[in-house]
Protein backbone atom coordinates (compact mmCIF):
# COMPACT_ATOMS: atom_id res chain seq x y z
CA UNK A 1 0.00 0.00 0.00
CA UNK A 2 1.24 3.36 -0.79
CA UNK A 3 2.73 4.62 2.50
CA UNK A 4 1.39 8.70 2.83
CA UNK A 5 3.64 11.06 4.47
CA UNK A 6 2.26 14.43 5.85
CA UNK A 7 4.37 16.68 7.27
CA UNK A 8 2.72 19.56 9.62
CA UNK A 9 -0.69 18.63 11.74
CA UNK A 10 -2.01 22.02 11.35
CA UNK A 11 -5.76 21.99 10.44
CA UNK A 12 -4.37 21.69 6.58
CA UNK A 13 -2.23 18.40 7.61
CA UNK A 14 -5.06 16.92 10.09
CA UNK A 15 -7.56 17.80 7.79
CA UNK A 16 -6.13 15.58 4.47
CA UNK A 17 -5.58 13.19 6.86
CA UNK A 18 -8.51 12.63 8.08
CA UNK A 19 -9.95 12.45 4.81
CA UNK A 20 -7.16 10.44 3.08
CA UNK A 21 -7.03 8.09 6.82
CA UNK A 22 -10.89 7.48 6.19
CA UNK A 23 -10.60 6.29 2.53
CA UNK A 24 -8.47 3.77 4.17
CA UNK A 25 -4.82 4.87 2.93
CA UNK A 26 -1.93 4.47 5.08
CA UNK A 27 -0.86 7.52 6.22
CA UNK A 28 2.35 8.76 8.57
CA UNK A 29 1.62 12.54 10.17
CA UNK A 30 4.84 14.28 11.57
CA UNK A 31 4.41 17.07 13.93
CA UNK A 32 6.86 19.25 15.44
CA UNK A 33 4.98 20.09 18.49
CA UNK A 34 3.01 17.70 21.12
CA UNK A 35 -0.58 18.23 19.87
CA UNK A 36 -2.42 19.05 16.86
CA UNK A 37 -3.66 22.20 15.34
CA UNK A 38 -1.50 24.42 17.39
CA UNK A 39 -0.42 27.14 14.84
CA UNK A 40 -1.68 30.11 14.01
CA UNK A 41 -5.23 30.59 15.41
CA UNK A 42 -8.75 30.65 13.86
CA UNK A 43 -12.40 31.76 15.64
CA UNK A 44 -14.29 33.07 12.87
CA UNK A 45 -16.00 31.23 9.65
CA UNK A 46 -15.61 33.41 6.94
CA UNK A 47 -19.43 32.40 5.07
CA UNK A 48 -19.19 35.69 3.06
CA UNK A 49 -15.94 37.21 3.38
CA UNK A 50 -17.86 40.08 4.70
CA UNK A 51 -15.05 41.24 6.98
CA UNK A 52 -12.67 41.78 3.62
CA UNK A 53 -14.42 45.26 1.96
CA UNK A 54 -11.23 45.27 -0.58
CA UNK A 55 -11.60 41.61 -1.74
CA UNK A 56 -13.73 40.34 -5.10
CA UNK A 57 -17.20 38.98 -5.38
CA UNK A 58 -15.50 35.77 -6.62
CA UNK A 59 -13.30 35.37 -3.41
CA UNK A 60 -16.91 36.10 -1.18
CA UNK A 61 -18.61 33.80 -2.78
CA UNK A 62 -15.80 30.63 -2.39
CA UNK A 63 -15.62 31.68 1.10
CA UNK A 64 -19.05 31.11 1.18
CA UNK A 65 -18.91 27.81 -0.20
CA UNK A 66 -15.74 26.62 1.40
CA UNK A 67 -16.99 27.83 4.52
CA UNK A 68 -20.34 25.59 4.07
CA UNK A 69 -18.45 22.99 3.62
CA UNK A 70 -16.18 23.25 6.60
CA UNK A 71 -18.69 23.64 8.93
CA UNK A 72 -20.69 20.07 7.44
CA UNK A 73 -17.30 18.28 7.67
CA UNK A 74 -16.15 20.07 11.46
CA UNK A 75 -20.13 20.72 12.57
CA UNK A 76 -18.99 20.17 16.35
CA UNK A 77 -16.52 23.08 16.24
CA UNK A 78 -18.55 25.97 14.88
CA UNK A 79 -20.05 28.78 17.63
CA UNK A 80 -23.65 29.55 16.08
CA UNK A 81 -23.73 32.81 16.93
CA UNK A 82 -23.97 35.32 14.39
CA UNK A 83 -21.78 38.87 12.99
CA UNK A 84 -22.31 41.91 13.62
CA UNK A 85 -21.05 44.43 10.98
CA UNK A 86 -20.64 48.09 11.52
CA UNK A 87 -19.03 50.95 9.96
CA UNK A 88 -17.63 53.73 12.37
CA UNK A 89 -18.83 57.38 11.66
CA UNK A 90 -15.32 58.26 10.33
CA UNK A 91 -14.84 55.92 8.17
CA UNK A 92 -15.10 56.99 4.60
CA UNK A 93 -17.12 53.59 3.55
CA UNK A 94 -21.42 53.28 3.95
CA UNK A 95 -23.34 50.42 5.09
CA UNK A 96 -25.29 50.72 1.74
CA UNK A 97 -22.56 49.89 -0.01
CA UNK A 98 -21.64 46.34 1.75
CA UNK A 99 -25.18 45.50 0.78
CA UNK A 100 -24.75 45.08 -2.70
CA UNK A 101 -22.69 41.89 -2.44
CA UNK A 102 -24.71 40.71 0.64
CA UNK A 103 -27.78 40.21 -1.39
CA UNK A 104 -25.36 38.27 -3.91
CA UNK A 105 -24.28 36.74 -0.96
CA UNK A 106 -27.68 35.49 0.21
CA UNK A 107 -29.01 34.49 -3.70
CA UNK A 108 -25.91 32.34 -3.65
CA UNK A 109 -26.64 31.04 -0.20
CA UNK A 110 -30.28 30.03 -1.81
CA UNK A 111 -28.95 28.25 -4.76
CA UNK A 112 -26.89 26.01 -2.77
CA UNK A 113 -29.74 24.82 -0.42
CA UNK A 114 -32.16 24.52 -2.94
CA UNK A 115 -30.00 22.34 -4.59
CA UNK A 116 -28.66 20.37 -1.31
CA UNK A 117 -30.76 20.85 1.72
CA UNK A 118 -27.47 19.25 4.17
CA UNK A 119 -25.91 23.13 2.76
CA UNK A 120 -28.21 24.82 5.41
CA UNK A 121 -25.78 25.08 7.78
CA UNK A 122 -25.81 28.69 7.76
CA UNK A 123 -29.90 28.90 9.12
CA UNK A 124 -32.40 29.77 6.82
CA UNK A 125 -31.85 31.71 3.77
CA UNK A 126 -33.92 34.57 4.71
CA UNK A 127 -31.78 34.89 7.67
CA UNK A 128 -28.34 35.33 5.81
CA UNK A 129 -28.49 38.99 6.91
CA UNK A 130 -30.45 41.77 8.63
CA UNK A 131 -30.06 45.29 8.71
CA UNK A 132 -31.05 47.13 11.94
CA UNK A 133 -31.62 51.21 11.98
CA UNK A 134 -30.93 53.18 14.74
CA UNK A 135 -34.30 53.79 16.21
CA UNK A 136 -35.18 50.00 16.03
CA UNK A 137 -31.89 49.58 18.17
CA UNK A 138 -32.79 52.01 20.79
CA UNK A 139 -36.33 50.34 21.16
CA UNK A 140 -34.16 47.41 21.43
CA UNK A 141 -32.11 48.63 24.22
CA UNK A 142 -34.70 48.78 26.41
CA UNK A 143 -35.53 44.90 26.34
CA UNK A 144 -34.49 42.05 28.44
CA UNK A 145 -31.73 40.50 27.10
CA UNK A 146 -32.53 36.81 26.44
CA UNK A 147 -30.21 33.99 27.94
CA UNK A 148 -30.36 31.91 24.83
CA UNK A 149 -30.37 34.46 21.80
CA UNK A 150 -32.52 32.80 18.62
CA UNK A 151 -33.77 35.46 16.45
CA UNK A 152 -31.57 38.48 15.00
CA UNK A 153 -33.55 41.06 17.35
CA UNK A 154 -32.27 38.89 20.09
CA UNK A 155 -28.78 38.64 19.44
CA UNK A 156 -28.46 42.28 18.89
CA UNK A 157 -30.24 43.29 22.04
CA UNK A 158 -26.65 43.04 24.16
CA UNK A 159 -25.03 44.94 21.66
CA UNK A 160 -27.77 47.69 21.40
CA UNK A 161 -27.14 48.06 25.50
CA UNK A 162 -23.72 48.50 25.04
CA UNK A 163 -22.71 50.26 21.72
CA UNK A 164 -22.44 53.89 21.76
CA UNK A 165 -24.82 54.47 18.98
CA UNK A 166 -23.34 58.03 18.34
CA UNK A 167 -20.23 55.83 16.54
CA UNK A 168 -21.94 54.18 13.75
CA UNK A 169 -23.21 54.67 10.92
CA UNK A 170 -27.00 53.07 9.78
CA UNK A 171 -28.31 50.49 9.09
CA UNK A 172 -25.74 48.13 11.62
CA UNK A 173 -25.52 44.53 9.62
CA UNK A 174 -25.61 41.28 10.90
CA UNK A 175 -25.04 38.14 8.89
CA UNK A 176 -24.88 34.42 9.47
CA UNK A 177 -21.06 34.47 9.91
CA UNK A 178 -20.29 31.85 12.66
CA UNK A 179 -17.52 31.44 14.99
CA UNK A 180 -15.50 28.48 14.99
CA UNK A 181 -13.53 27.20 18.51
CA UNK A 182 -10.25 26.08 17.33
CA UNK A 183 -9.50 24.27 20.73
CA UNK A 184 -12.62 22.05 20.11
CA UNK A 185 -11.84 21.23 16.40
CA UNK A 186 -7.98 20.02 18.03
CA UNK A 187 -9.95 17.94 20.29
CA UNK A 188 -12.47 16.65 17.77
CA UNK A 189 -10.04 15.80 15.20
CA UNK A 190 -7.05 14.71 17.05
CA UNK A 191 -9.15 12.05 19.01
CA UNK A 192 -11.11 11.10 15.36
CA UNK A 193 -7.22 10.56 14.29
CA UNK A 194 -5.65 8.70 16.47
CA UNK A 195 -8.65 6.02 16.77
CA UNK A 196 -7.45 5.48 13.01
CA UNK A 197 -5.25 2.30 12.86
CA UNK A 198 -3.71 3.03 9.36
CA UNK A 199 -2.54 6.56 10.86
CA UNK A 200 0.30 6.81 12.50
CA UNK A 201 1.09 10.27 14.00
CA UNK A 202 4.71 11.38 15.64
CA UNK A 203 4.53 13.82 17.57
CA UNK A 204 7.51 16.08 18.85
CA UNK A 205 9.23 15.12 15.48
CA UNK A 206 10.65 17.74 12.75
CA UNK A 207 11.57 16.92 9.38
CA UNK A 208 14.67 17.70 8.75
CA UNK A 209 15.51 17.06 5.34
CA UNK A 210 14.06 14.83 2.62
CA UNK A 211 15.66 12.95 -0.86
CA UNK A 212 13.91 12.52 -3.95
CA UNK A 213 14.52 8.46 -4.34
CA UNK A 214 13.07 5.77 -6.96
CA UNK A 215 9.88 4.96 -5.07
CA UNK A 216 9.00 8.90 -4.09
CA UNK A 217 10.61 10.21 -0.70
CA UNK A 218 12.93 9.96 1.73
CA UNK A 219 11.96 12.03 4.85
CA UNK A 220 14.38 12.79 7.23
CA UNK A 221 13.36 13.45 11.02
CA UNK A 222 14.44 14.02 14.21
CA UNK A 223 12.47 14.76 18.09
CA UNK A 224 10.80 12.06 19.78
CA UNK A 225 10.77 10.20 16.11
CA UNK A 226 14.42 10.01 15.17
CA UNK A 227 15.22 7.88 11.44
CA UNK A 228 13.57 7.96 7.44
CA UNK A 229 10.41 7.31 6.28
CA UNK A 230 9.82 5.97 3.25
CA UNK A 231 7.07 7.94 1.21
CA UNK A 232 5.23 7.36 -2.30
CA UNK A 233 3.07 10.27 -1.83
CA UNK A 234 4.47 13.81 0.26
CA UNK A 235 2.36 16.24 1.80
CA UNK A 236 3.87 19.49 2.47
CA UNK A 237 0.98 21.04 5.14
CA UNK A 238 4.04 22.67 7.43
CA UNK A 239 1.77 26.57 6.95
CA UNK A 240 4.06 29.69 7.18
CA UNK A 241 7.12 27.35 6.73
CA UNK A 242 5.85 25.45 3.62
CA UNK A 243 9.11 27.88 1.69
CA UNK A 244 11.36 24.91 4.22
CA UNK A 245 10.41 22.06 2.70
CA UNK A 246 10.65 23.50 -0.82
CA UNK A 247 14.06 24.42 -0.44
CA UNK A 248 14.97 21.02 1.09
CA UNK A 249 12.92 19.39 -2.17
CA UNK A 250 15.06 22.24 -4.72
CA UNK A 251 11.67 23.71 -5.58
CA UNK A 252 11.61 27.48 -6.05
CA UNK A 253 7.90 29.47 -5.91
CA UNK A 254 6.97 32.55 -4.46
CA UNK A 255 4.73 33.28 -1.10
CA UNK A 256 4.25 35.53 1.56
CA UNK A 257 4.40 34.84 5.35
CA UNK A 258 2.94 37.22 8.18
CA UNK A 259 3.04 37.44 11.75
CA UNK A 260 -0.42 38.31 13.59
CA UNK A 261 -1.76 38.37 16.96
CA UNK A 262 -5.06 38.37 18.45
CA UNK A 263 -5.49 39.09 22.37
CA UNK A 264 -7.60 37.69 25.32
CA UNK A 265 -9.64 39.80 27.49
CA UNK A 266 -11.92 39.08 30.26
CA UNK A 267 -15.17 41.25 30.83
CA UNK A 268 -15.77 39.90 33.88
CA UNK A 269 -19.19 41.75 34.50
CA UNK A 270 -20.75 40.45 30.89
CA UNK A 271 -23.32 37.22 31.34
CA UNK A 272 -24.98 38.20 28.37
CA UNK A 273 -24.35 35.81 24.93
CA UNK A 274 -23.26 38.36 22.63
CA UNK A 275 -22.68 38.49 18.69
CA UNK A 276 -19.34 39.03 17.22
CA UNK A 277 -18.83 42.59 16.46
CA UNK A 278 -16.68 44.00 13.59
CA UNK A 279 -15.78 47.45 13.34
CA UNK A 280 -14.45 48.19 9.71
CA UNK A 281 -11.44 50.39 9.39
CA UNK A 282 -8.46 50.88 6.64
CA UNK A 283 -6.08 48.04 7.61
CA UNK A 284 -2.73 48.98 8.90
CA UNK A 285 -3.88 52.85 9.74
CA UNK A 286 -4.73 53.62 13.64
CA UNK A 287 -8.42 53.19 12.20
CA UNK A 288 -7.42 49.59 11.85
CA UNK A 289 -10.53 47.44 11.82
CA UNK A 290 -11.71 46.29 15.39
CA UNK A 291 -12.88 42.47 16.07
CA UNK A 292 -14.79 41.50 18.83
CA UNK A 293 -15.01 37.43 19.29
CA UNK A 294 -17.22 36.47 22.75
CA UNK A 295 -16.05 33.05 23.90
CA UNK A 296 -17.93 31.89 27.34
CA UNK A 297 -17.19 33.34 30.93
CA UNK A 298 -16.94 36.52 29.57
CA UNK A 299 -13.61 35.73 27.36
CA UNK A 300 -13.33 37.32 24.25
CA UNK A 301 -10.77 37.84 21.74
CA UNK A 302 -9.80 41.08 20.34
CA UNK A 303 -7.74 41.86 17.20
CA UNK A 304 -7.21 45.34 16.24
CA UNK A 305 -5.94 45.49 12.83
CA UNK A 306 -3.44 48.28 13.07
CA UNK A 307 0.40 48.16 13.63
CA UNK A 308 0.94 48.02 17.46
CA UNK A 309 -2.35 45.82 18.09
CA UNK A 310 -2.24 42.54 15.47
CA UNK A 311 -0.16 43.84 12.97
CA UNK A 312 3.27 44.59 12.88
CA UNK A 313 5.61 46.87 10.70
CA UNK A 314 7.95 44.19 10.11
CA UNK A 315 5.80 41.53 10.34
CA UNK A 316 4.72 40.74 6.59
CA UNK A 317 7.83 39.21 4.65
CA UNK A 318 8.05 37.51 1.07
CA UNK A 319 10.41 34.81 -0.51
CA UNK A 320 13.43 35.66 -2.53
CA UNK A 321 15.78 34.37 -5.34
CA UNK A 322 17.31 32.02 -2.89
CA UNK A 323 15.27 31.07 -0.70
CA UNK A 324 11.37 29.94 -1.04
CA UNK A 325 11.09 30.46 2.60
CA UNK A 326 10.45 33.98 3.44
CA UNK A 327 12.33 35.05 6.97
CA UNK A 328 10.20 36.19 9.76
CA UNK A 329 12.43 38.44 12.19
CA UNK A 330 14.10 36.92 14.85
CA UNK A 331 11.94 37.90 17.56
CA UNK A 332 8.78 36.45 15.89
CA UNK A 333 10.41 33.49 15.88
CA UNK A 334 11.31 33.56 19.51
CA UNK A 335 7.49 34.38 19.95
CA UNK A 336 6.00 31.67 17.84
CA UNK A 337 8.48 28.76 19.47
CA UNK A 338 9.65 30.14 22.97
CA UNK A 339 6.96 32.78 24.82
CA UNK A 340 6.08 36.58 24.73
CA UNK A 341 7.27 38.95 27.89
CA UNK A 342 4.61 40.05 30.12
CA UNK A 343 4.85 43.21 29.60
CA UNK A 344 3.84 43.10 25.52
CA UNK A 345 0.85 40.92 26.67
CA UNK A 346 0.06 43.30 28.66
CA UNK A 347 0.60 46.59 26.64
CA UNK A 348 -0.88 45.05 23.29
CA UNK A 349 -3.42 43.70 25.22
CA UNK A 350 -4.62 47.22 26.54
CA UNK A 351 -4.45 48.68 23.45
CA UNK A 352 -7.09 45.97 21.74
CA UNK A 353 -9.33 46.99 24.64
CA UNK A 354 -8.89 50.79 24.23
CA UNK A 355 -8.86 50.70 20.28
CA UNK A 356 -12.91 49.39 20.79
CA UNK A 357 -13.59 52.42 23.83
CA UNK A 358 -15.40 54.66 21.61
CA UNK A 359 -17.60 51.74 20.34
CA UNK A 360 -18.18 49.72 23.45
CA UNK A 361 -17.06 52.29 26.76
CA UNK A 362 -18.52 49.98 29.14
CA UNK A 363 -16.08 47.06 27.31
CA UNK A 364 -13.24 49.14 27.75
CA UNK A 365 -13.64 50.60 31.18
CA UNK A 366 -14.41 47.14 32.64
CA UNK A 367 -12.53 44.88 30.57
CA UNK A 368 -8.86 43.44 31.64
CA UNK A 369 -5.94 40.86 30.42
CA UNK A 370 -7.66 37.58 30.41
CA UNK A 371 -4.83 35.39 28.74
CA UNK A 372 -2.10 34.60 26.64
CA UNK A 373 -2.51 36.43 23.01
CA UNK A 374 -3.96 34.25 19.93
CA UNK A 375 -1.05 34.40 17.42
CA UNK A 376 1.06 33.07 14.88
CA UNK A 377 2.50 33.20 11.25
CA UNK A 378 0.59 32.32 8.07
CA UNK A 379 1.49 31.57 4.70
CA UNK A 380 -0.12 33.58 1.70
CA UNK A 381 0.85 32.05 -1.57
CA UNK A 382 2.36 34.15 -4.43
CA UNK A 383 2.47 38.34 -4.32
CA UNK A 384 -1.17 39.44 -3.32
CA UNK A 385 -1.51 40.24 0.27
CA UNK A 386 -4.87 40.32 0.69
CA UNK A 387 -5.17 36.95 -1.06
CA UNK A 388 -7.78 35.03 0.84
CA UNK A 389 -8.30 32.08 -0.90
CA UNK A 390 -5.99 29.17 -1.91
CA UNK A 391 -5.68 25.76 -1.74
CA UNK A 392 -2.77 23.18 -2.87
CA UNK A 393 -0.89 23.16 -5.51
CA UNK A 394 1.50 20.21 -7.21
CA UNK A 395 4.52 21.29 -8.17
CA UNK A 396 6.39 17.76 -8.73
CA UNK A 397 4.96 14.36 -9.08
CA UNK A 398 3.54 12.28 -6.03
CA UNK A 399 3.46 15.88 -3.70
CA UNK A 400 1.06 18.53 -2.79
CA UNK A 401 1.94 21.05 -1.20
CA UNK A 402 -1.07 22.79 1.07
CA UNK A 403 -1.16 26.93 1.24
CA UNK A 404 -4.55 27.63 2.65
CA UNK A 405 -4.85 31.28 3.76
CA UNK A 406 -8.32 30.25 5.45
CA UNK A 407 -9.24 27.06 7.60
CA UNK A 408 -12.58 27.34 5.36
CA UNK A 409 -10.61 25.93 1.83
CA UNK A 410 -9.76 22.68 3.73
CA UNK A 411 -12.56 20.64 2.03
CA UNK A 412 -11.42 21.59 -1.39
CA UNK A 413 -7.62 21.07 -0.58
CA UNK A 414 -7.97 17.71 0.75
CA UNK A 415 -10.25 16.73 -2.50
CA UNK A 416 -7.83 18.07 -4.73
CA UNK A 417 -4.86 15.52 -3.12
CA UNK A 418 -7.10 12.65 -3.28
CA UNK A 419 -7.88 13.35 -6.78
CA UNK A 420 -4.01 13.57 -7.51
CA UNK A 421 -3.23 10.29 -5.54
CA UNK A 422 -6.16 9.20 -7.37
CA UNK A 423 -4.36 10.16 -10.56
CA UNK A 424 -7.02 12.79 -11.19
CA UNK A 425 -10.07 9.99 -11.77
CA UNK A 426 -12.87 12.13 -11.66
CA UNK A 427 -15.18 11.53 -8.36
CA UNK A 428 -17.82 13.51 -6.02
CA UNK A 429 -17.19 16.03 -4.08
CA UNK A 430 -19.49 14.01 -1.32
CA UNK A 431 -15.95 12.23 -0.40
CA UNK A 432 -16.56 14.13 2.89
CA UNK A 433 -19.73 12.61 3.78
CA UNK A 434 -17.63 9.33 4.56
CA UNK A 435 -15.80 11.12 7.54
CA UNK A 436 -18.20 11.48 10.22
CA UNK A 437 -16.87 12.09 14.25
CA UNK A 438 -20.20 9.73 15.90
CA UNK A 439 -17.76 7.15 17.00
CA UNK A 440 -16.39 10.39 19.50
CA UNK A 441 -18.93 11.67 22.27
CA UNK A 442 -19.24 15.12 22.61
CA UNK A 443 -18.36 14.34 26.67
CA UNK A 444 -15.04 13.63 25.26
CA UNK A 445 -14.54 16.23 22.65
CA UNK A 446 -15.95 19.08 25.04
CA UNK A 447 -13.30 17.31 28.09
CA UNK A 448 -10.19 17.15 25.31
CA UNK A 449 -11.06 20.73 24.15
CA UNK A 450 -10.44 22.21 27.93
CA UNK A 451 -7.64 20.17 28.43
CA UNK A 452 -5.99 21.24 25.67
CA UNK A 453 -6.71 25.50 26.34
CA UNK A 454 -5.16 24.49 29.58
CA UNK A 455 -2.57 22.96 28.50
CA UNK A 456 -1.22 26.06 26.15
CA UNK A 457 -1.72 27.88 28.62
CA UNK A 458 -5.10 29.65 28.30
CA UNK A 459 -8.33 29.59 30.26
CA UNK A 460 -10.43 26.54 30.00
CA UNK A 461 -13.60 28.11 29.15
CA UNK A 462 -12.53 29.16 25.66
CA UNK A 463 -12.25 25.44 24.88
CA UNK A 464 -15.78 25.67 25.47
CA UNK A 465 -18.37 27.22 22.76
CA UNK A 466 -21.00 29.78 23.51
CA UNK A 467 -23.80 28.53 21.26
CA UNK A 468 -24.36 24.85 20.12
CA UNK A 469 -26.72 24.26 16.77
C1 LIG B 1 -3.94 36.08 14.33
C2 LIG B 1 -4.54 35.17 13.28
C3 LIG B 1 -5.93 35.03 13.23
C4 LIG B 1 -6.52 34.19 12.27
N1 LIG B 1 -7.88 34.07 12.25
C5 LIG B 1 -8.47 33.27 11.34
C6 LIG B 1 -9.89 33.11 11.33
O1 LIG B 1 -10.60 33.68 12.16
N2 LIG B 1 -10.43 32.30 10.38
C7 LIG B 1 -9.66 31.63 9.45
O2 LIG B 1 -10.22 30.91 8.63
N3 LIG B 1 -8.31 31.76 9.45
C8 LIG B 1 -7.70 32.55 10.37
N4 LIG B 1 -6.33 32.67 10.39
C9 LIG B 1 -5.55 31.87 9.43
C10 LIG B 1 -5.40 30.44 9.95
O3 LIG B 1 -4.87 30.46 11.25
C11 LIG B 1 -4.47 29.65 9.03
O4 LIG B 1 -4.96 29.70 7.73
C12 LIG B 1 -4.39 28.18 9.39
O5 LIG B 1 -4.17 27.98 10.75
C13 LIG B 1 -3.28 27.53 8.58
O6 LIG B 1 -3.29 26.15 8.86
P1 LIG B 1 -2.16 25.21 8.31
O7 LIG B 1 -2.50 23.85 8.74
O8 LIG B 1 -1.92 25.47 6.87
O9 LIG B 1 -0.81 25.72 9.03
P2 LIG B 1 -0.36 25.58 10.57
O10 LIG B 1 -1.48 25.64 11.48
O11 LIG B 1 0.75 26.56 10.73
O12 LIG B 1 0.21 24.11 10.64
C14 LIG B 1 1.48 23.74 10.18
C15 LIG B 1 2.03 22.69 11.13
O13 LIG B 1 3.24 22.17 10.59
C16 LIG B 1 4.15 21.94 11.64
N5 LIG B 1 5.48 21.94 11.03
C17 LIG B 1 6.08 22.97 10.38
N6 LIG B 1 7.28 22.57 9.91
C18 LIG B 1 7.44 21.28 10.27
C19 LIG B 1 8.46 20.32 10.08
N7 LIG B 1 9.58 20.60 9.40
N8 LIG B 1 8.30 19.08 10.61
C20 LIG B 1 7.17 18.75 11.30
N9 LIG B 1 6.16 19.63 11.50
C21 LIG B 1 6.29 20.87 10.99
C22 LIG B 1 3.89 23.10 12.60
O14 LIG B 1 4.33 22.80 13.91
C23 LIG B 1 2.38 23.27 12.49
O15 LIG B 1 1.69 22.56 13.49
C24 LIG B 1 -5.70 33.50 11.32
C25 LIG B 1 -4.31 33.64 11.38
C26 LIG B 1 -3.72 34.45 12.34
C27 LIG B 1 -2.21 34.59 12.37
Amino acid sequence: MKNIVVIGGGVAGVSVALLLGTLGKKVTLIERKPTLISGPPFCHLHAGGNLYREIDDNQCLTLLRQSIDFAKVYPFAIDFRPTVIAIPTEDSGTPTALLRRLNLLKDEYAKFVSKEPEAKVLGEVEDYFHIFERKELEELAKEETPKSPKTPKEWIIPLAKHLNLDSVKYPLIMVQEFGINLFRLASGASLALESMSNVTIHYNSVVKDIKKSSWGFKVFCEGDFEGEIEANYLINATGFRTGEIDDMLGIKSQRMVEFKSAYTAKWSKREELFPEVIFHGARGTPQGMGQFTPYPAGYVQLHGMTQDITLYSDGLVSSSKDSSQPKLASHFIDKIENTWSKEEIQERTTRAIRHLANYLPDFAKEAEVGGPPLFGAQQIPGFDPSLRVAEVSFPLKNYARCEIVKVSSISDMAIAIFRDIKDKESLENSLWSMVNFSEISEDSISRYAKEIAQSRGYPSEMGDRCVED
